[in-house]
C-alpha cells in the first residue's frame, strides 16, 4: 500500500525542568538541531535527516512528561477526512490554529481513551536536511553527539488500551503488528501499531497510570552508531536505563536513557519492514522477558515502573 492517511510521528512536546540545561543536552549530547524559539519560550528541535521544521518541542515545566503527540498526514483533504472519521466515531476534536506551533499549519487535536492528547496536521515548513535536492551529498555536516536521524515512535501507557487500540486501528488506519497477551491469555497487555512500513509507529501498554509516556524513540542508522551512542552516553555520564540490547518485538536494537528531567528516550535501530497484509505476531505472558529484552529475557524494575 502506498502511504496515504497518517504518514508518521511528526512531533512531540516534552516538558523539561531546566530549559537551558535541556537544550544543551538535546543539542550537544543527544544531537538534535535547534530550529527556533517562540514567544512562549518553547524551543524547537529536529533530527539531522528530518526535513520539516521540527520534531521535538521543549517546554519548561515543574513536572517532566509529554504534553501532546502529533502525526503528520498526507494533505489537507486527509486531515479533514480523518477529523470527520473521529467525530463519526464519537471522539471530540478541536482545531488548533495555524502558527500556534512555529511553522506549523492547523492541527486537529483529540484525546485518546488512554488519556493522551494527539494531534494530526498536514503542513509544516520544510527546511530540508541541508543536503539540497539536486545531486545531494550523503553526509550531513557537523553532526553532534548521538545524532539520531529522525523521530521514530512512542510507547505510551494508559488504562483503556482496548479503546486506544481500536481507535487507532478502526478509525485512523493503523495495523496491529505485534501484541503481548495478559496473564489471562486473552486481553492485550501491550500492542505495537504501524501506520507505515515500519515495524511500529506507536505502542500502547495497559497501565493504570493513564496519559503517561514510557519513551519517545529516535532512529539510529546502524548498530555501530548505537554502540557509539552507548559509549558517548557513558562518557558524558548520562543515565542509561538499559542497553544496548535486542528486542524480540520488532527485532530492533536499542538503548533507553533519561534526559536531565527524567524523560525516557530510546535510540532505536533496525526492525523488520511491515506491510499491512502481515499477520500480527503474538507474545504470551510467560515470554514477556524475551519479547522486550531478547538476550537477557528479564525485565528490569526501573523499565517497568518509571513513566512520565
Ligand atoms: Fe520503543
Amino acid at each position: 500500500m502506498a502511504l496515504t492517511g497518517i504518514l508518521r510521528p511528526g512531533h512531540v512536546q516534552m516538558r523539561v525542568h531546566d530549559l537551558q540545561a535541556s537544550v544543551e543536552f538535546y543539542t550537544n549530547i543527544f544531537g538534535l538541531l535547534e530550529t527556533g524559539r517562540d514567544a512562549a519560550g518553547r524551543v524547537y528541535l529536529k533530527a539531522c535527516d528530518e526535513r520539516d521544521h521540527h520534531s521535538v518541542i521543549l517546554r519548561q515545566a515543574d513536572q517532566a512528561g509529554s504534553d501532546f503527540y502529533g502525526f503528520k498526514v498526507l494533505n489537507l483533504a486527509t486531515l479533514n477526512e480523518l477529523e470527520g472519521r473521529l467525530r463519526d466515531y464519537g471522539v471530540a476534536t478541536e482545531r488548533i490554529p495555524a502558527g500556534e506551533l512555529l511553522e506549523t499549519g492547523e492541527r486537529v487535536r483529540f484525546r485518546a481513551p488512554t488519556g493522551h492528547l494527539f494531534e494530526l496536521y498536514a503542513q509544516k515548513t520544510e527546511i530540508g536536511d541541508g543536503l539540497g535536492y539536486v545531486n545531494p551529498a550523503v553526509i550531513v555536516d557537523d553532526r553532534k553527539g548521538l545524532s539520531p536521524v529522525r523521530l521514530d515512535h512512542w510507547q505510551l501507557h494508559g488504562e483503556d488500551l482496548d479503546g486506544s487500540r481500536d481507535l487507532f486501528v478502526d478509525v485512523l488506519g493503523f495495523s496491529l503488528a505485534e501484541r503481548i497477551l495478559c496473564e489471562d491469555g486473552e486481553r492485550d497487555m501491550a500492542v505495537w501499531l504501524s501506520c507505515s512500513n515500519k515495524a511500529h509507529d506507536i505502542a500502547f501498554v495497559r497501565d493504570a497510570r493513564s496519559d503517561t509516556s514510557h519513551h519517545s524513540a529516535f532512529l539510529m542508522e546502524s548498530w555501530e552508531k548505537l554502540l557509539y551512542a552507548a559509549d558517548l552516553l557513558a562518557k558524558k555520564r548520562v543515565p542509561i536505563d538499559i542497553g544496548p540490547l535486542r528486542h524480540g518485538i520488532t527485532r530492533g536494537t536499542s538503548i533507553y536513557l533519561f534526559d536531565p528531567s527524567g524523560n525516557r528516550l530510546e535510540t532505536f535501530c533496525g526492525g523488520y519492514n511491515f506491510y499491512p497484509d502481515m499477520k500480527p505476531y503474538t507474545w504470551t505472558w510467560d515470554e514477556i522477558g524475551s519479547a522486550i529484552f531478547y538476550h537477557t529475557r528479564e525485565l528490569n524494575e526501573r523499565f517497568l515502573t518509571v513513566v512520565t
